[in-house]
C-alpha cells in the first residue's frame, strides 16, 4: 500500500466504553463517558428538543445552504441568553459543528492572525496557554491547528482550588496577544472553576499583558445556574478588548450528535470585528464549508419561542439540580466512610477527578464493576443516587489499598 502509517493507539475512553458494554455483571456503573444520565442512567432527548423538532419536520419551509456563518437566528439567540443582547451586539458570531468545531475555528484564527502580525513583527506560529489537567481534546485540536502549545498547573491538589498563583506565573511568560484557554464553568475534568475573587484577578491578568482569552463554555447552566455560569465569560468579555468564545450546545440542550456549537469573537473595534469574521468564514469554507443545519435550527426554535425557552428552562434546571444533590450525596456517604471527598460538593458540572492510582482504578472496575476514566475522572451523572452508597464504600477500600 502507498499508506505506511503506523496505527494510532485506541482512545483509552473509547475502549471503556466498550468494556463496559460487555461487562454482564447486574449493578455495573458507568461514571466514564461525558453525558448527562438521569436516574434511571437514561439520556432522553429532551421535551423542549423533541417538540422543537416536530415543530421543524411541519413548517421548515427549505433545507437550501445557509453559508459558512450558519444559523444567524441561531448565533444571536445563544449569545443573547448566555451574555445578554448589549454584550451580543458587539460579538461576531458563527454556527460551527459543536464546541470542538468552535475551537478548531478558533484555533485557525489564532494561527493566520499570528501570521499576519508576524510579518511586521516576531516570527510565530501563534501559542496558547492551557492549564492543565484539561479536557483530553483541547491539547490535540491545538496542536492540529499548529499553535505552540504552553501548559501550567491549573489546580491546587491541597487546596482543591484554582491555581491562581501558577496561573499568575505563567502569564509572567505569556507575550501580548499569546491566547489563554479558559474553561468558563464546570471544569473538565476537575469541576473546580476559578472563584469570583480568582476571575476578577485573571481578568485583570489578561488585560495588564495583553492577552486573548479563548473561553471554552461547554456546560452553561450545569453548574450554578444559566446566569450565573455566564458570569466569567461576561467579566473577560467586559474586561478585554479581544476574546473568542466556543459555545457548546451539546450538554445543555442535549444535543450531543447533533453537534451544535459557536465561535463568538470579541475584537476591539468595528473594523478588526468585521475582518476577524471574514477570516473565520474563510477557514470554515476551506475546512467544512458550512455547518449542520438540523441542530442548531432546534435551539433557535426553542430560544425562540417563550413557552419552549420555558420548558427547556425546567428540564435543564433539572439536570443540574441532580448534579448538584449527587454531589452532596457522594460527599457525604465518603464522609461516613472516613474520606475527605467534601471538596465534591462544592465543587460544579458533570465531572470530579479523584486523586486514585491506576491501580486502585483498576480494582474498582475488576472487582466492583465500577468504571471511571483513567485519569481517576467520573462523571457525576453517572452515578444514581441509589447506588451513591455502594460507590462510596468500594471507593473507601480502594484508597485503603
Ligand atoms: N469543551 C469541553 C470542556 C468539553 O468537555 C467538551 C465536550 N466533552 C467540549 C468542549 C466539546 O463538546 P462538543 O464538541 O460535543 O460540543
Amino acid at each position: 500500500s502507498n499508506f505506511s502509517l503506523p496505527a494510532c493507539p485506541a482512545d483509552p475512553l473509547l475502549s471503556l466504553i466498550g468494556a463496559f458494554r460487555e461487562d454482564a455483571r447486574p449493578g455495573k456503573i458507568d461514571l466514564s463517558v461525558g453525558v448527562f444520565r438521569d436516574e434511571n442512567g437514561q439520556t432522553p432527548v429532551m421535551h423542549a428538543v423533541k417538540q422543537a423538532e416536530a415543530r421543524l419536520v411541519a413548517q421548515q419551509p427549505t433545507k437550501t445552504y445557509l453559508g459558512p456563518l450558519g444559523n444567524v437566528e441561531f448565533t444571536q439567540g445563544v449569545a443573547g441568553m448566555a451574555f445578554g443582547s448589549a454584550r451580543a451586539r458587539r460579538l461576531a458570531a458563527l454556527q460551527t459543528p459543536g464546541g470542538t468545531g468552535a475551537l478548531r475555528v478558533a484555533a485557525d484564527l489564532l494561527v493566520r492572525n499570528a501570521a499576519s502580525r508576524a510579518r511586521t513583527g516576531s516570527e510565530r506560529h501563534g501559542r496558547i496557554w492551557v492549564g492543565l489537567p484539561t479536557w483530553s481534546n483541547h491539547v490535540p485540536v491545538f496542536a492540529a491547528a499548529g499553535l505552540e502549545i504552553r501548559s501550567y498547573r491549573a489546580i491546587d491538589t491541597e487546596t482543591q482550588r484554582f491555581d491562581l498563583d501558577a496561573f499568575g506565573a505563567a502569564m509572567e511568560q505569556a507575550d501580548p496577544g499569546d491566547a489563554v484557554l479558559l474553561q468558563g464553568c464546570c471544569h473538565n475534568p476537575t469541576g473546580i472553576d476559578p472563584d469570583d475573587g480568582q476571575w476578577a484577578r485573571i481578568a485583570e491578568l489578561l488585560r495588564d499583558k495583553d492577552l486573548v482569552p479563548l473561553i471554552d463554555l461547554a456546560y452553561q447552566g450545569l453548574g450554578r445556574g444559566i446566569e450565573e455560569d455566564a458570569l466569567a465569560a461576561c467579566l473577560l468579555l467586559d474586561t478585554v478588548p479581544d476574546a473568542l468564545i466556543a459555545y457548546s450546545c451539546n450538554k445543555n440542550f442535549g444535543l450531543y450528535r447533533e453537534r451544535v456549537g459557536a465561535l463568538f469573537i470579541q475584537a476591539g473595534d468595528e473594523a478588526a470585528r468585521v475582518a476577524a469574521s471574514s477570516n473565520a468564514a474563510d477557514l470554515v469554507r476551506a475546512n467544512y464549508s458550512m455547518p449542520p443545519d438540523h441542530g442548531a435550527a432546534v435551539v433557535a426554535t426553542i430560544l425562540g419561542d417563550a413557552a419552549l425557552a420555558s420548558a427547556w428552562y425546567d428540564e435543564l434546571e433539572a439536570m443540574r439540580t441532580r448534579l448538584v444533590a449527587t454531589r452532596r450525596a457522594l460527599a457525604d456517604a465518603a464522609c461516613a466512610q472516613g474520606l475527605a471527598l467534601d471538596s465534591i460538593a462544592h465543587q460544579q458540572g458533570m465531572f470530579a477527578q479523584l486523586a486514585l492510582p491506576p491501580e486502585a482504578i483498576a480494582d474498582l472496575r475488576e472487582n466492583h464493576a465500577i468504571y471511571m476514566a483513567p485519569d481517576g475522572r467520573i462523571n457525576l451523572a453517572g452515578l444514581a443516587m441509589s447506588d451513591v452508597e455502594r460507590f462510596a464504600s468500594a471507593l473507601a477500600r480502594s484508597f485503603a489499598r
